[in-house]
C-alpha cells in the first residue's frame, strides 16, 4: 500500500516535471476510487477528469471536503445527464453537437452557474467517437458563440487508435490551428500514450489517466466518445 502511494506520488511529480510550461495536467480519475484522488489532491493536483456521471457523483461526495478540486467532464454526455453534470462539474470537454451545447447553456442558466466548455472535434474518421467536423464547426460557430451561459474556451480532440506518431502530431497541429482560427485559447488533447505529441503541437490541457493512476481497477468503458 505504502509503495503504491509512493509510486503514484512519483508518477505525478515526474509528469509535472515533464509537462511543458503552459500545459496543464488533467488527472483522469475515471475507473479509480476516491482514495487516490484524495492523495493527489493533497499533493496539490486541482483538476480531475471523469467520464461517467453515475461513477463520478459518489466519489465527489466522498471528496466534498476538498473544495479546491475542479471537476472536468470528459465523457460522452447524454441529454438526460446534462443537469447533473452542470451542477457537479466546472468544465465540460466533450460538447459534440450544437443541440448539446444549447442544452448545457440553457440548463446552466436555469441553475445559475457558469460552465466552461470545450468543443470536441473529430478531424479524422473514427466510428467509435463523436465530434464536430471542421465544416460543421464553422457552420455552427455563430450559434455557438451566442450561447449566453456557456463559456467556450477551447477544442478537445482524441487521436484514433493506430496512428503513427507523425500522423498524431499532424492531427494535433490541425486541432491547434482550428482553435487559433476561431480565437479559442485552449486545446485539450493528448492522453497517457500521446500527451508529448499533443503538448508539442500546442495542447494547453493534457488528459492523463493510466500513466498517473495505473491501470483502471474499476470497470469503465475505454474511450467511447
Ligand atoms: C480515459 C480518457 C483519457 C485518459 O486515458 P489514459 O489513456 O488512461 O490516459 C483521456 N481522455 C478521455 C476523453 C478519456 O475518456
Amino acid at each position: 500500500m505504502a509503495n503504491e502511494l509512493q509510486a503514484r506520488a512519483e508518477r505525478w511529480q515526474s509528469l509535472r516535471e515533464q509537462i511543458p510550461e503552459g500545459v496543464k495536467l488533467l488527472a483522469v480519475s475515471k475507473g479509480h476510487p476516491a482514495e487516490p484522488i484524495r492523495q493527489l489532491a493533497e499533493l496539490g493536483q486541482i483538476d480531475f477528469g471523469e467520464s461517467r456521471v453515475q461513477e463520478a457523483l459518489p466519489k465527489q461526495q466522498q471528496l466534498a471536503d476538498l473544495a479546491q478540486i475542479r471537476w472536468h467532464f470528459i465523457g460522452r454526455l447524454q441529454a438526460n445527464k446534462v443537469r447533473a453534470v452542470v451542477r457537479a462539474f466546472a468544465v465540460i470537454h466533450s460538447l459534440d453537437s450544437l443541440a448539446l451545447a444549447q442544452r448545457v447553456s440553457r440548463i446552466a442558466g436555469e441553475e445559475g452557474v457558469a460552465v466552461e466548455g470545450f468543443l470536441q472535434v473529430k478531424l479524422r474518421p473514427d466510428p467509435s467517437k463523436g465530434g464536430w467536423s471542421e465544416a460543421e464547426l464553422l457552420e455552427g460557430w455563430d450559434a455557438l458563440q451566442a450561447l449566453p451561459h456557456l463559456q467556450l474556451t477551447g477544442l478537445m480532440t482524441m487521436a484514433p487508435l493506430g496512428l503513427l506518431s507523425q500522423e498524431r502530431r499532424d492531427l494535433f497541429a490541425e486541432c491547434r490551428g482550428l482553435a487559433d482560427r476561431l480565437g479559442l485559447p485552449q486545446c485539450s488533447m493528448g492522453m497517457s500514450g500521446d500527451w508529448q505529441d499533443a503538448a508539442e503541437a500546442g495542447a494547453t490541457w493534457v488528459r492523463v489517466g493510466s500513466a498517473l493512476f495505473g491501470a483502471r481497477p474499476m470497470p469503465a468503458p475505454s474511450v467511447t466518445n
